[in-house]
């Protein structure tokens, strides 16, 4: 289990065919005023990328979009609405066809409203994260060892995590919905950055 940390660019062939794992870390919620900091990448065998974004960065990371785009490569997230709003508007690429666990974690646990990367990773796998690091300065010079282990384990889980999730899914009949639900989120993250983040254009007000 390594974890490699790469300046701009993740070098080219570093990952293995199939679903990849992303994550990212910004300097804050507002995605057009919180510029990309960091986007995490792993295939799932162990080791996990970290793509450090300078303050002057261009975003221009031909290998990584091409990774992010590529429509045979399922991406998983945890809360994947907020990572594609960010890689859309900081990468200009949408990073689908989507998995999100915490999608599938509100369609199965339904006896639960703890859907957090930490209690879904504690509950399905018995791994322990750390969330310590979530609040910290993802904009400065140098990462720390903390920072870059927080980084990692956010990506670390997700593959073990969905296919737990697909299992659950299926159990309660709520895979297709499921699926539907996933293939709308680059739509909703496209309506947050059009100004509708606030507003659920399906309620009756
Ligand atoms: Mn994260």
């Amino acid at each position: 289990m390594t974890v490699h940390f790469h300046e701009e660019d993740l070098p080219a062939g570093v990952l293995a065919d199939g679903p990849v794992a992303v994550d990212t870390e910004t300097m804050g919620l507002i995605t057009h005023r919180d510029r990309l900091c960091v986007v995490q990448i792993s295939d799932g065998k162990r080791d996990e990328h970290l793509v450090r974004f300078g303050p002057d960065s261009d975003y221009a990371a031909p290998n990584l979009k091409a990774v992010l785009a590529d429509p045979a490569r399922i991406k998983l997230y945890h809360y994947a609405r907020f990572d594609l709003a960010a890689i859309h508007y900081y990468l200009g690429v949408m990073a689908a066809p989507v998995f999100c666990t915490k999608i599938a974690s509100k369609l199965v646990r339904t006896y639960t409203d703890r859907h957090g990367l930490k209690n879904l990773a504690h509950e399905l796998l018995g791994a322990e994260i750390s969330k310590q690091q979530q609040s910290s300065d993802w904009g400065g010079p140098e990462l720390s060892e903390a920072q870059r282990e927080y980084a990692a384990s956010d990506v670390r889980y997700l593959h073990a995590m969905r296919e737990e999730l697909i299992k659950r899914l299926e159990r309660e009949g709520r895979t297709e919905i499921a699926q539907a639900c996933f293939d709308f989120l680059p739509t909703r993250a496209l309506l947050d950055m059009a100004g509708w983040s606030e507003h659920d254009i399906f309620s009756h007000m």
